[in-house]
């Protein structure tokens, strides 16, 4: 069977450009189908937390608008207080900026890419991929299915399942100078307020990035939430530029992530943490081991895609799983852990170790000391918890 490429990518966000830059670089054939004209919005806050510095391979530095130092919290709109760290937290991009630059690193790495090619079925066999697309068919060896939230790709193979839906609220929001000067380095946080999400603002170069997150089954009420959110913070708005919503993806347990000669990355493998709803790190993450996995096939050095799974399972699932065990305990008590932040500073600082990569979600267990073993269980009736306080909030909201 002849092929356009060793490697296709269905999806040309962090995951797909960056698994097809690793491919290249190793002197692997890749095609990028996407289906969007680029560069293209994203809906997304498109905050980077610093730790993405140690898996990305590439200057960020012109992408970045802001560099965050501060956080400025509230819970229920009140008790407000900010806190900050010498050292950078995140740093504020635009997805349309950042997608874009990552593409443009793949196409210099020799990767050939087909823009406004939407991906709508594939077929397999022992002899490779045939991936369809509304304009015409392509081959190759290896399919990943990097192709966001809704991924034809998982769905095509079954690997959709096992996904709990969030859903997201982004505003693009004009304000005064004066405003974006005062909070260039200040993100603002307000939890517990909603049951399982939280609202923010980032600060962009010229305007300010406004969003809510939460489970999806909730997404009636955000309009309210975010209304208030934003009549709350202080931030006077002169023009919405944009107002939008979008899914995200939490995979709530260990399973496959590939399927024969089809693998799936990033949020299409539903890699968004159900704490913060950071995916593109985990979208970095994944692409990353997807391009090492294939590398090892082509080589033969391993028989299947197997170690895929693996790896996601070992290297990201813990993570996952552990930031959802968080989010139940912090939507038990979130006033508890809002004053512990505010008033610990051995706390504050883990906040910036996790958000550094210096810490993970998985040491939070261990920070409990001889409590450890009343983890799971704490967590899992702090779950049930989250859930009745979410049923009230449904009840009560306007
Ligand atoms: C409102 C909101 C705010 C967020 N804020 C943050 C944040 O601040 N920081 C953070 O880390 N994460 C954030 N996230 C999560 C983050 O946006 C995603 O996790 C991340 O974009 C996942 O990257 P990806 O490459 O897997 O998929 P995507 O970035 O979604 O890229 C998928 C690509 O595939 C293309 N595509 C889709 N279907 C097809 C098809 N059939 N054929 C071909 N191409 C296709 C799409 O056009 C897109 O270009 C946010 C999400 C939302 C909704």
């Amino acid at each position: 069977m002849s092929r356009d490429a060793d490697v296709i990518i269905s999806g040309a966000g962090p995951a797909g450009t960056i698994a097809a830059y690793h491919l290249q670089k190793s002197g692997i054939s890749t095609l990028i189908l996407e289906k969007s004209a680029f560069p293209r919005y994203k809906v997304c806050g498109a905050g980077l937390t610093h730790k993405i510095l140690s898996i990305i391979p590439f200057d960020l530095g012109p992408l970045v608008h802001t560099t965050i130092h501060s956080f400025r919290f509230s819970s229920g709109f009140n008790d407000v207080f900010t806190r900050t760290n010498k050292l950078p937290l995140m740093y504020c991009t635009m997805r349309e900026e950042f997608d874009a630059f990552l593409l443009e690193q793949a196409v210099n790495a020799g990767a050939k890419v087909l823009t406004s090619e939407k991906v709508t079925g594939l077929s397999q066999d022992d002899g490779g991929v045939l991936v369809k697309t509304v304009k015409g068919e392509y081959r190759s060896s290896f399919l990943i299915g990097a192709d966001g939230a809704s991924s034809r790709v998982a769905r095509s193979v079954g690997l959709n399942n096992d996904i709990e839906w969030g859903m997201a609220w982004e505003a693009e929001v004009r304000s005064s100078p004066e405003m974006l000067e005062k909070y260039k380095e200040t993100v603002f946080l307000d939890w517990g307020t909603f049951p399982g999400g939280y609202a923010w603002i980032f600060p962009k170069k010229d305007h300010f990035s406004i969003g809510i997150g939460g489970p999806a089954h909730m997404a009636r009420r955000m309009p309210g939430y975010y209304e208030d959110f934003i009549n709350a913070c202080g931030i006077p708005v002169v023009e919405t530029l944009s107002n939008r919503s979008h899914p995200l993806p939490v995979r709530t347990r260990k399973a496959l992530c590939h399927s024969g000669r089809v693998l799936v990355a990033g949020d299409a493998a539903g890699l968004t943490d159900a704490l913060t709803g950071e995916g593109i790190f985990w979208a970095v993450k994944s692409g990353t081991i997807a391009a090492e996995v294939i590398k090892e096939r082509l080589e033969g050095k391993i028989s299947d895609l197997a170690m895929y799974t693996s790896r996601i399972n070992s290297e990201i699932m813990p993570e996952m799983l552990e930031a959802k065990n968080i989010c139940a305990l912090f939507n038990a008590m979130p006033l508890r852990i809002h004053h512990w932040v505010r008033d610990s500073e051995r706390v504050w600082m883990a906040f910036g170790k996790v958000l550094r990569g210096e810490r993970s979600f998985n040491d939070v267990p261990r920070a409990f000391g001889k409590w450890k073993p009343l983890w799971k269980p704490v967590c899992a009736l702090s779950s049930v918890i989250q859930k009745q306080k979410e049923k009230k909030y449904m009840r009560n909201a306007r």
